[in-house]
């Protein structure tokens, strides 16, 4: 297998109509100063999809890597979140308009509530924001993440509307099964954040063999595993070999007895936060 420009990643038709390609790069936790450098070489690799968010502190070199590697803005896939600390209408307008200068762009291509935080209880008046955004056009798409089923189903009782993607911690150790099939059920794109686990699912013996088996490593199994359910991933990375080896998953494919392989991995264990509970302050 090889990877270079040329690969083709799929996309996958939201419930707006839009596209999303399947396969980006986050770019949590990537120093702001190598960001740029960092979005530039994926592009060069071949990727069209970039998640970043306003926590992390580094969307202005995501805008510049997207303007430094040549490409049409409208050929690049970009994701930005907006913080609960941003939560409600107004505040959302406002973080909204703070990304978009960071970013230097006219519009993002999905704009996602990052938590629902329950507790305070503003992400209805925060989804109200985003509708607007989407109907002005500055956020092509919009969605959610790390909403519990329950959490989808307050915004359409309240507004009508259900989210074009719910972005979600899921991995071989936390495959999220009933909120995958509540989206399925309700046309929802599902996205995997840390589709590797953060890495930590990588050292795990049980993946060896299947790796072994197609001639790859354990994060192309695991990606792998992730682009068959029809998921839209974004592993991270600063490595140029780990970025390339991360988009080269589209040359093999698993079958029943690698999956009921990877099954074994199932510890229903998160790294992240529960969504019902972040950030814990308590309702005024
Ligand atoms: P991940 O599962 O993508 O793991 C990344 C880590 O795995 C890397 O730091 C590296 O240590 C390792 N790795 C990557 N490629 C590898 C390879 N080919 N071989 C060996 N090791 C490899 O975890 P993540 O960064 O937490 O998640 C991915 C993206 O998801 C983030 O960058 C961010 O964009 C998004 N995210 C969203 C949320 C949210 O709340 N919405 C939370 C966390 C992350």
């Amino acid at each position: 297998m090889s990877t270079n420009a040329t690969t083709r990643i799929p996309s996958l038709r939201m419930n707006d109509g839009r596209r999303i390609p399947q396969l980006g790069l986050g770019v949590y936790k990537i120093d702001a100063a190598e960001t740029a450098d960092v979005v530039v070489t994926a592009l060069e690799l071949g990727y069209r999809h970039v998640d970043t968010a306003t926590l992390y502190r580094n969307e202005r070199g995501v805008g510049e890597g997207v303007r430094r590697s040549g490409l049409d803005r409208d050929d690049v896939f970009v994701t930005t979140k907006v913080w609960h600390d941003d939560h409600g209408y107004d505040e959302t307008l406002r973080a909204f308009d703070r990304s978009l200068a960071e970013l230097g762009f006219d519009a993002v291509d999905l704009y996602l509530i990052h938590w629902p935080a329950p507790s305070l209880g503003r992400f209805v008046d925060t989804w109200r924001a985003l509708l607007r955004l989407r109907d002005e056009g500055r956020a092509r798409s919009i969605g959610v993440s790390n909403f519990r089923p329950h959490h989808i189903e307050r915004l359409r009782d309240e507004t009508g509307e259900l989210p074009a993607v719910n972005q979600v911690e899921l991995h071989p150790r936390y495959p999220q099964a009933a909120t995958c099939a509540f989206d399925d059920a309700n046309g929802i794109l599902t996205e995997a954040w840390a589709p590797l686990g953060r890495g930590t699912v990588l050292g795990d013996p049980a993946l060896d063999g299947v790796a072994e088996r197609h001639g790859v490593t354990p994060a192309q199994v695991v990606l792998r595993w992730h682009l068959d359910a029809g998921r839209v991933v974004i592993p991270k990375s600063v490595h140029r070999d780990r970025i390339a080896e991360n988009l080269d998953v589209f040359g093999f494919s698993l079958d029943d007895a690698d999956r009921a392989v990877i099954a074994t991995l199932d510890t229903n264990s998160p790294t992240g936060k529960d969504p019902d509970v972040f950030p814990g302050a308590p309702i005024a």
